[in-house]
């Protein structure tokens, strides 16, 4: 019980991509870039074996960004278009590429990378894929005509995608889906139909991870409008406990997310947010474990998973390694305690 793991993304090795940044270009390329993207997998499954963090990733490190790392090998998108969009709800905006066909996987996209990953560890796996909606809202469309059609089309992708990193040995596929949280009647209108779509057949566990974000500054002046009381999950939550998403990933730690929430998701395993991605602060493993303690009020240790609020990748790197053997043995101190009883 209270098995550890990871929502996403790690900080990427200096010698890799800048640092500190969100879609950091790369400083290798080609064969080199392919060898140091596998070097910082082996450095990232290590640091969260030593970690104690159960259920591992290989950190994000074969892809720029979780979105646009997929994005790259579809067919049907015009990179040059760029579109000015406002996305998650006009938080950003930014210059975006455009849809101008029927979208279509040039091959595997992450096949390779994960093979690699399965092969360099034994304990349980999990891999991340951006969820359709939150493709749908990173992405300008001038082919569908409508997003909902659009996110199916993105959903058969993911489908496929999905297949094939579960038959080269996940354990827990997970879509990311901080959209969810902007657009909350579009989620029950279409979002976990989208979501279905993108599971389709799977076996191993399936998860959606819904957040509120990096912690970068854009994110940090966006929850200082959402009020003393953060309540978006409140209108999701009934919906995905209904659906069959297995696990649903969410962010706990230094939020305004009245914990009571946790309990609208009373079938499913909850990924419980105990690391707060927003601070260089790390936490000490008692402040993990109260977090957990606390949570557990509403779910079942059972069925609680500590992870990190989100993914990690622009914090600075011994940061993040920290974070991650706090996370491990904040768990630990929680278990032992829950054993002596
Ligand atoms: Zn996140």
């Amino acid at each position: 019980m209270l098995q550890t793991t990871i929502a996403g993304s790690l900080p990427k090795p200096s010698w890799l991509a800048e640092p500190e940044k969100l879609w950091a270009a790369w400083r290798l390329e080609g064969d080199e870039l392919a060898a140091g993207q596998r070097d910082a997998a082996l450095v990232w499954l290590k640091e969260q074996e030593d970690a104690g963090i159960d259920i591992v990733s290989d950190g994000e490190q074969f892809r720029v960004h979780f979105v646009h790392g997929f994005l790259e090998q579809v067919e049907g998108i015009d990179w040059q278009r760029k579109t000015k969009m406002g996305i998650r709800d006009n938080r950003y905006v930014v210059d975006v590429p455009t849809v101008t066909g029927p979208v279509r996987r040039k091959g595997s996209v992450h096949g390779a990378g994960f093979e690699f990953t399965r092969a360099h560890t034994g304990h349980k796996l999990k891999f991340t894929l951006p969820g359709p909606m939150t493709i749908c809202d990173t992405i300008a469309d001038a082919h569908y005509g409508s997003r909902p059609e659009m996110a199916m089309a993105f959903a058969a992708l993911l489908n496929e995608e999905a297949q094939e990193i579960e038959a080269l040995g996940a354990d827990v596929i997970q879509f990311d889906e901080p959209a969810f949280n902007v657009f909350m009647d579009d989620v029950k209108e279409w979002g976990i139909a989208a979501l279905h779509r993108a599971i389709d057949g799977l076996s191993c566990t399936t998860a959606v991870h819904i957040c509120y974000g990096y912690g970068i500054q854009e994110n940090i002046d966006w929850k200082k409008t959402l009020g003393a009381e953060w309540r978006q999950y409140e209108e999701i939550f009934p919906a995905l406990n209904a659906s069959r998403i297995g696990q649903v990933s969410l962010e706990c730690a230094h939020s305004h997310v009245p914990l009571s929430l946790i309990g609208l998701l009373r079938d499913k395993d909850v990924l419980v947010g105990a690391i707060d991605v927003a601070s260089e602060e790390v936490e000490t493993p008692d402040q993990v474990a109260a977090t957990i303690r606390a949570a557990m009020e509403f779910v079942d240790p059972e069925r609680m998973y500590p992870c990190t609020n989100c993914g990690m990748a622009p914090l600075p790197r011994q940061v993040a390694a920290g974070k991650l053997r706090a996370l491990g043995a904040g768990a630990a101190l929680v278990r032992n305690q829950l054993g002596a009883e």
